[in-house]
């Protein structure tokens, strides 16, 4: 039976979820939860695969600074809303372009006649350049998202630079200017991390109100996230694209509805940049 041991472990690795490739979508704060990762529609061979089994929250920062001192120590470097006196929020669209769901949610962005925030994946972004070229001609705001959606605070950090810069590079080239924002995957960073961002010119950006959208979520549940959390300054984390098996159709159906509702309570919608007053590279485009 000695024999059965490393079987048994890997199956029991596996059910908690390490030993597998795909992060997990569990964070320990609340705020900082976003979809694993991410495989193409082309890449399903037509299987429909369940969501991932979540992993038990386990934090590997023990020695590092949480997420929330992080954000106390670096309040103009790292950010979750802006500033609560202004009646301003800022829709932001995480794991974009995802040909399946992003083309939708900028039509309805352009019906409404709103800018918004995407949060782009270097690889999808080469697979599918001509979204992030529409986002740009639509007037919204991009910002990198990893190249292939690692946890950061989880990466060496010659590996993180190399996921920031290789996407900011495929960003620059596709939108004439070079983004100076970075969302990190489930939020997670490490100080070190967020001083080199510092120190390059960039800001780190997280969310105030999480719709949870990623969970195949019909549209009323997402219209009720959103709005149960909103207020003067918030960053609205939705996702304008999706995992293996995931549907963002309540995100869609929700969306029209979300925006209606923001204007009608005197609400203006703005990209980060506007709502956070930090530089804007857009305007020095080519
Ligand atoms: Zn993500």
């Amino acid at each position: 039976m000695i024999s059965m041991k490393p079987a048994i472990l890997a199956v029991l690795l596996t059910l908690s979820g390490f030993g597998t490739p795909l992060p997990s979508r569990n964070r320990a704060e609340p705020v900082a939860v976003d979809p694993g990762m991410l495989v193409e529609a082309s890449e399903q061979s037509g299987i429909e695969v369940p969501q991932k089994p979540h992993r038990p929250v386990q934090r590997v920062r023990s020695e590092e600074l949480s997420l929330a001192e992080l954000r106390a120590k670096y309040p103009r470097l790292f950010y979750l809303r802006g500033n609560p006196g202004k009646r301003q929020i800022a829709l932001t669209f995480d794991d974009a372009p995802d040909p399946r769901f992003t083309p939708q949610i900028l039509d309805i962005l352009k019906a409404q006649d709103v800018k918004a925030t995407f949060f782009i994946v270097g690889y999808r972004a080469e697979r599918h350049p001509e979204l992030v070229r529409r986002m740009i001609r639509e007037g919204h705001a991009v910002g990198g998202h990893s190249y292939d959606h690692p946890d950061f605070s989880r990466l060496s950090d010659s590996r993180f630079r190399d996921q920031v810069l290789r996407t900011n590079a495929i960003l620059t080239k596709l939108a004439g200017y070079t983004p100076n924002l970075v969302r990190p995957p489930y939020g997670e960073i490490k100080e070190s991390q967020l001083i080199w961002l510092g120190q390059h010119g960039f800001y780190a950006i997280n969310w105030s109100s999480d719709s949870l959208d990623w969970r195949n979520l019909k549209a009323g549940q997402v219209y009720a996230n959103v709005m149960k959390s909103v207020g003067p300054g918030v960053i609205v984390l939705q996702h304008a694209g999706g995992g293996r098996g995931e549907r963002l159709q309540g995100t869609i159906q929700a969306l029209p509805q979300i925006i209606r509702e923001l204007k009608a309570r005197s609400y203006r919608l703005v990209t980060v940049p506007e709502l956070l007053n930090l530089p804007d590279p857009s305007r020095n485009r080519d």
